[in-house]
């Protein structure tokens, strides 16, 4: 069986019977075992995994038709699945069985998705490195070329999904995405990850971090491979009110469209203090879409950078609110040690959350505090309407698309991750966060490689619900990149 095969791929070897459904999910649970130190997926499920691709197969054999029909998919534990444990890597849902599917996993199935296992993921998806979770670490399988023995993370919060796919241990994955978390393991990892428009995907069964902000999407190989799973997983859902009722395109017949004349923004204030690296990147790929027939034109958002600071007032505090359910009497592990009721709350919540969950829920309660509320929480709330302002005028009314960078760096170490400030981490997040707090689509495309080997993306940017531009211009730097030969360069254990 050829490696690293995309949906595309799987969708035609299964109708041809060059391979079963079943022979690829036995496939890639060998490959899971082989590859078990990289730590991707927290929980397994090898029969009902096998039983599902039967079903599959069985299914194809009758002539059913559908775009993930066998397609073994890796699902992130933020995403509830009915009968099989969803953590969200907490001690505190360590034990938690839904009895019900997301919506998203819903759709996937209906899409004929096979589902593999969950994978591992920050605690509540509060991270950047993959380094909070309650199962631990997760590890990239490159290698950077002047330090070849250094242990990588995918990026977080998504970084069992990235690690997942960038291993080739699974097709695709599905993340999430609150401040970058499906973008950032996207770009570390030399994979594509999309953050759809806000309400475009439905958040009814995730496990809630800062629900103005989350957003489901998918972390793939290729920019097709997104196009079909977006599709899959969004549409409305009444039982999220944050829904959108919009159709949903094909994705996939945007892609071979032409991008002439589209305007695409490069605006100034995201090219400070950027890396030459990162530049010289971003270069490369303005002449790349100026070839393609795409006007750039230089835009300024002066808003930037209080999107960094604002996210950070505004998750924690939707966070402290949406983690108050967890008190050791529903869903959860309850400490064993208790006299009274508020000694089993206590306990069991201090037991239960790490370190960083209980930091985002101190921030957050400060800034919701009677004293505090109006000097915070309403002023990140006014500063996001000025973001959401600066782009509908800035760059909305003038251009199309917004090309920036993804991130500040490259996949960085262990140990670096582990020695970083809680501000050194969030710094992280300083050109993902915009997009969120504005509720505007993005995606992240890998671009080329650094000089030390990993692998560099590109963010786009677009207004709200022009997901097919981004995957008509993301197509363009796939194909200009020529990614799929770089990825051979890529120093792989
Ligand atoms: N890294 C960001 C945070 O820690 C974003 C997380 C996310 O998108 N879920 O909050």
């Amino acid at each position: 069986m050829k490696n690293y095969l995309t949906i595309s791929e799987v969708r035609k070897g299964l109708e041809s019977k060059e391979f079963s459904s079943y022979e690829l999910m036995q496939h890639y649970l060998k490959r899971i075992k082989d590859y078990s130190r990289l730590n991707a997926y927290v929980t397994l499920d090898e029969d009902k995994a096998l039983a599902s691709a039967q079903q599959a197969d069985e299914r194809i054999a009758k002539g059913e038709d559908l775009p993930l029909l066998g397609v073994p998919i890796a699902v992130k534990d933020l995403f509830c699945t009915k009968g099989i444990r969803t953590t969200a890597c907490s001690k505190i849902l360590s034990e938690f069985v839904p009895e019900y599917e997301s919506t998203v996993t819903q759709n996937l199935l209906d899409n004929g998705a096979v589902f593999i296992g969950k994978t591992n993921m920050d605690e509540f998806a509060m991270g950047s490195a993959n380094i909070t979770s309650y199962f631990g670490a997760c590890f990239l399988p490159y290698r950077k070329k002047s330090k070849p023995d250094m242990e990588l993370v995918p990026g977080g919060s998504s970084g069992g999904s990235a690690t997942a796919v960038a291993s080739d241990l699974c097709v695709a994955a599905t993340g999430s995405d609150t401040g970058g978390s499906i973008r950032q393991p996207a770009a570390f990892s030399g994979l594509v990850g999309i953050k759809p428009t806000y309400g475009l995907c439905s958040r009814w069964g995730m496990v809630a971090f800062a629900s103005s902000l989350d957003q489901a999407g998918p972390l793939t190989k290729t920019v097709k491979d997104a196009a079909i799973m977006l599709k899959a997983m969004a549409g409305y859902d009444p039982k999220d009110s944050t829904s959108e009722n919009v159709e949903i395109p094909d994705y996939t017949t945007f892609l071979d469209q032409s991008v002439k004349g589209m305007r695409i923004g490069i605006a100034k204030e995201y090219l400070e203090g950027l890396n030459d690296e990162n530049l010289a990147l971003l270069e490369k790929v303005k002449s790349w879409l100026i070839d393609a027939g795409c006007e750039v034109v230089d835009i300024s958002l002066k808003t930037t950078s209080y999107a960094l600071p604002a996210y950070y007032i505004i998750a924690p505090a939707e966070a402290s609110s949406n983690l108050a359910r967890y008190d050791g009497v529903r869903y959860t592990k309850r400490a064993e040690n208790f006299s009274n009721i508020d000694e089993l709350y206590i306990n069991s919540r201090s037991e239960g959350f790490g370190e960083e969950v209980k930091r985002r829920i101190l921030t957050g309660t400060y800034v919701l505090s009677a004293g505090y509320y109006d000097a915070y929480y309403t002023r990140a709330l006014k500063i996001q309407k000025m973001i959401k302002e600066d782009f509908r005028d800035n760059a909305f009314a003038k251009v199309d698309l917004i090309l920036c960078p993804t991130t500040p760096s490259t996949a960085f170490g262990i140990e670096e991750s582990a020695n970083m400030t809680p501000i050194e981490m969030y710094l992280n997040d300083v050109y993902t966060v915009n997009a969120n707090i504005a509720g505007l689509p993005a995606i992240s495309v890998p671009a080329g490689l650094s000089k030390d080997g990993l692998p560099m993306g590109v963010q786009l940017i677009g207004n709200r619900f022009a997901e097919g531009d981004i995957f008509k211009v993301s197509h363009v730097i796939e194909k200009s990149a020529n990614f799929a030969e770089l990825r051979k360069e890529i120093i792989t254990i």
